[in-house]
């Protein structure tokens, strides 16, 4: 593994960073300020889409999916330190369209959609013109072991017939989100991971409801939101099933592995600046006759972070390296690895910046709470810390058999 960025990545670090320094984060702020001018979920702030034209004209767009014809051709290990720096702020990722979770659902159009799903639905993803969901998690089942899911998906002539209670499908409250990949059961006889299957569902078919944004902390995650959404009697073509019956396993093994990397990308990204705005914080402020920064405890938080962040970043990288070279399923167990670390890694140093600012640390005049917030959920969401030690623990127990 060459442990150097390449000069294709450095070129699109320095284009970054410089984006995110004129445009993203002198607009943190205006981006909330136009989003509570109206009603949070029905408006988009204008800001947005001014941003994300912006970053389409100087090609920093779709710079995920690894080796694709749709994307910016970028493998997992040159992609991973780009959305790193994405990840330093919540409303960069979508300016350059690659947001959760239409990263993941471009991914999987792009890998199992059909040529009509693919001109139907991923165009417009592509171009940022549309937004999507994915609907796997139910309310009434333990959904982090996705066999359970209840969910109908049933064959009447030339439709499927979907009924079921999904939530915490992230983006359907957005105005712009127009489809949903639904994960259900379509043949509960069938082994344990054929039963299920993934349809995709235009979010305006007659018996698709909204319910709910379910809020983070108290968070309303607007205009994105995470929906409780009810599919009742939803009639859709037969040809807008992904892939074929049975196989929405196969396709959520494929969307995860890039879904939960991006993730903690992003994650390592956050907490690069949680420390930074503690090491600035540590520095101008003092207490009790000196900086904060000089005070030993606060060098052993500033100490600890850095190693951290490298020790995190250095497997998130081996993981997208194995992802390139021996594929997702192989890159299991490191995938695994990283989607508890650094998760955790980050909940860390965003809690002692927190502590460094005091209680400006909790108010939202700094990122730092929001952030906080946002990440404790990827201890949950893509697979709880526990379902992953379980893989880990798994494969490492294979060793010995
Ligand atoms: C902000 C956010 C966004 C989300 N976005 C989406 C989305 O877009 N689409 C979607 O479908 N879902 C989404 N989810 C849902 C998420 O993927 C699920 O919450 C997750 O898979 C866990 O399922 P569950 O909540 O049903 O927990 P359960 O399956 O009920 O698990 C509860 C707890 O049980 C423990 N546990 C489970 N299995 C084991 C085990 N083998 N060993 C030890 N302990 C175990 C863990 O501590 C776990 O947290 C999101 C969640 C959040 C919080």
């Amino acid at each position: 593994m060459e442990f150097d960025y390449s000069k294709k990545v450095k070129d699109y670090q320095e284009r970054l960073n410089q984006f995110m320094e004129n445009y993203i984060y002198p607009n943190e702020r205006v981006y909330m300020e136009q989003l509570n001018e109206e009603d949070r979920f029905s408006s988009i702030p204008p800001i947005m889409e001014e941003l994300k034209q912006k970053a389409k004209e100087e090609g920093l767009w779709n710079l995920f999916l690894p080796e694709s014809e749709y994307g910016a051709r970028l493998t997992n290990l040159e992609y991973a330190p780009l959305c790193e720096i994405m990840g330093r702020s919540a409303m960069a990722p979508e300016v350059f369209n690659c947001a959760a979770p239409d990263t993941g659902n471009m991914e999987v159009l792009v890998r199992y959609g059909s040529k009509n799903q693919k001109e139907e639905w991923l165009r417009p993803l592509l171009d940022g013109e549309i937004r999507s969901c994915f609907s796997m998690t139910e309310p009434d089942v333990a959904s982090s072991d996705a066999t359970n899911i209840k969910a109908s998906i049933v064959r009447e002539n030339d439709e499927y017939i979907i009924n079921g209670t999904k939530w915490w499908s992230s983006g359907a409250a957005d105005p712009r989100c127009k489809i949903a990949i639904v994960m259900g059961k379509s043949d509960p006889e069938a082994p344990r991971h054929k039963q299920q299957s993934m349809i995709l569902v235009p979010l305006d078919t007659p018996g698709v409801t909204v319910k709910r944004p379910l809020p983070v902390f108290g968070y309303d995650h607007a205009p994105h939101g995470h929906a409780e959404i009810e599919y009742n009697d939803v009639r859709v073509p037969a040809s807008n099933m992904l892939l074929g019956e049975g196989r929405g396993f196969e396709i959520a093994q494929g969307r995860l592995g890039p879904g939960r990397i991006h993730h903690c990308m992003r994650t390592i990204g956050a907490a690069e600046r949680a420390l930074e705005l503690l090491c600035r914080r540590a520095q101008d402020r003092e207490a009790f006759g000196r900086k904060l920064a000089e005070q030993g405890v606060i060098r052993e938080w500033i100490a600890d972070a850095r190693i951290n962040i490298e020790q995190a970043r250095l497997l998130t990288l081996k993981a997208a390296y194995m992802m390139d070279t021996v594929g997702n399923k192989e890159a299991k167990a490191e995938i695994s690895m990283i989607k508890v670390v650094a998760p955790n890694m980050a909940l860390e140093i965003i809690d002692r910046a927190i502590q460094t600012f005091g209680a400006a640390g909790v108010s939202d005049d700094y990122p730092l709470a929001s952030s906080w917030a946002n990440i404790r959920t990827l201890r949950l969401a893509d697979g709880p810390d526990e379902v992953h030690r379980r893989t880990i623990a798994k494969q490492e127990l294979k060793k010995y058999q």
